[in-house]
């Protein structure tokens, strides 16, 4: 009798090598393949731009799935093994090393690829972008004591990166579009103490900017900002944001719309395939069309839940959004829903540390966010709980910073 087919995951970033922990500790006893093109087992992205760039950090303190411990749980995981396609009807995966694999189920877990920059010769090696190991590597070897980094996009890899470079000992500036930094997805007023603490820090920021054209030159880059500007650089990074790497459900014919469209238990329109993790869209709980989630928990949490739905369990993800950003000293934490909010209370507590809640016509908290010294983790954890128990405290007591959070928590 043939072997029945395997469980195949795609992608061993955060989603995918959570899903594949996760079988074996929920009892799953069949065969069990990793698909990564990256050379390495599954790690954690975050302290790329943080404790990796600064050499802080090793390597083995975020891989949270050894080669060792894929092994000893019985998981195959193939690393610089790329999938070029699906073959639904077969149930087949075509690789690009020209071999072919068979599912039983499948789950995509292949996140984001970092955008690149528009016209810019990819093979110029002082022009980076940043999302995998190999990535910093890069841009680590660039960042010199005393070389003049240029970082296109005001968003969180860039200015993660602009306060590692600065701890490094680098001259930054930051070019971006918009008006100001981080508009994207950061409340103004947050978004206006990390602006400050990079400015203090040395940081030179350049707003309502764009990138015309890169120079290459033997003395460095020179970049053209337009009106006659340019900016000299010995390096650039680029950090204009990523895009799902949906190709591979794209060409195979699955619901996609700027990501892979799943049900709330993760499932593809094909009721055999799951996507998990930052390439997936979700339907956004109220009711108005689909969302992605592009941080690491909900990555981790997606690919949990996916194996356990790969398993049957038809379970629906419901957890709270939250992802965090940490830059110098301060830490950047935002949760649930701020944009669905009625009204926003603030809680000014030092100039350098702030609490905003966001709450509904009724005035419960639908959504919490804030910055400032780590020590404010402990306010934001609460600050989560009462959206987690839709709390509706009093306004003023809560923007009244001398008042304990934990008091208000009904
Ligand atoms: C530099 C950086 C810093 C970050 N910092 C934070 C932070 O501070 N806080 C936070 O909340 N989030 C942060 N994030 C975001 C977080 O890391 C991501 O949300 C998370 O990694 C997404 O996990 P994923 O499994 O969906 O995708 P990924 O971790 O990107 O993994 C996808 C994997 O799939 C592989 N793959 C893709 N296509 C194929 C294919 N065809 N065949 C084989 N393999 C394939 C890719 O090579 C990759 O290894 C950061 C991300 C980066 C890049």
């Amino acid at each position: 009798m043939a072997a029945a087919a395997p469980l195949v995951i795609v992608g061993a970033g955060q989603a995918g090598g959570r899903a594949a922990l996760t079988l074996r500790a929920e009892g799953y006893r069949g065969a069990i393949l990793l698909l990564g093109e990256e050379p390495d087992p599954p790690y954690e992205r975050p302290p790329l731009s943080k404790g990796f760039l600064t050499g802080e950090r090793s390597l083995a303190s975020f891989t949270f799935a050894t080669t060792e411990a894929l092994a000893e749980a019985g998981i195959d995981f193939r690393p610089g093994c790329r999938v070029l396609a699906i073959d639904r009807p077969a149930k087949q995966l075509r690789l690009a090393d020209g071999g072919a694999i068979a599912y039983a189920k499948l789950l995509l877990a292949t996140g984001r690829a970092a955008r690149p920059l528009p016209g810019a010769q990819a093979d110029e090696p002082r022009i980076f972008c940043l999302r995998t190991r190999a990535d910093a590597d890069q841009l680590r070897a660039a960042l010199r004591p005393g070389a003049r980094l240029a970082i296109l996009g005001g968003g969180f890899i860039g200015l993660e990166v602009a306060a590692s470079a600065m701890a490094l000992g680098c001259a930054v500036t930051v070019i971006e579009l918009a008006p100001a930094l981080l508009s994207r997805c950061v409340p103004a007023p947050l978004a206006a103490i990390l602006a400050a603490r990079h400015q203090a820090a040395g940081v030179r920021i350049l707003l309502g900017t764009g990138l015309q054209a890169v120079m290459a030159t033997e003395q460095g880059l020179s970049l053209d900002l337009g009106g006659g500007r340019r900016l000299e650089a010995d390096a650039l990074l680029v950090g204009i944001g990523a895009v799902p790497r949906a190709e591979l459900a794209v060409a195979a014919g699955l619901a996609t719309d700027q990501g892979i469209l799943v049900d709330a238990r993760l499932q593809t329109s094909d009721p055999d395939i799951f996507a998990a993790g930052d390439v997936c869209a979700l339907p956004d709980p109220s009711g108005n069309g689909h969302v992605r989630l592009e941080a690491w928990q909900n990555a981790d949490r997606q690919g949990a839940l996916a194996a356990r739905n790969l398993l049957g369990a038809g379970l629906s993800y419901v957890e709270l959004p939250w992802f965090w950003s940490d830059q110098y000293e301060l830490t950047l934490q935002i949760a649930g829903w701020p944009a669905r909010a009625a009204r926003t209370v603030t809680r000014a507590i030092a100039a350098d540390a702030c609490i905003l809640f966001h709450l509904d016509e009724q005035g419960r908290v639908l959504g919490a966010g804030g910055v400032g010294p780590a020590g404010l983790g402990r306010d934001l954890r609460l600050a989560q709980l009462m959206i987690e128990r839709a709390a509706r405290p009093d306004p003023a007591a809560v923007a009244d910073p001398t008042r304990g959070l934990k008091t208000l928590l009904r």
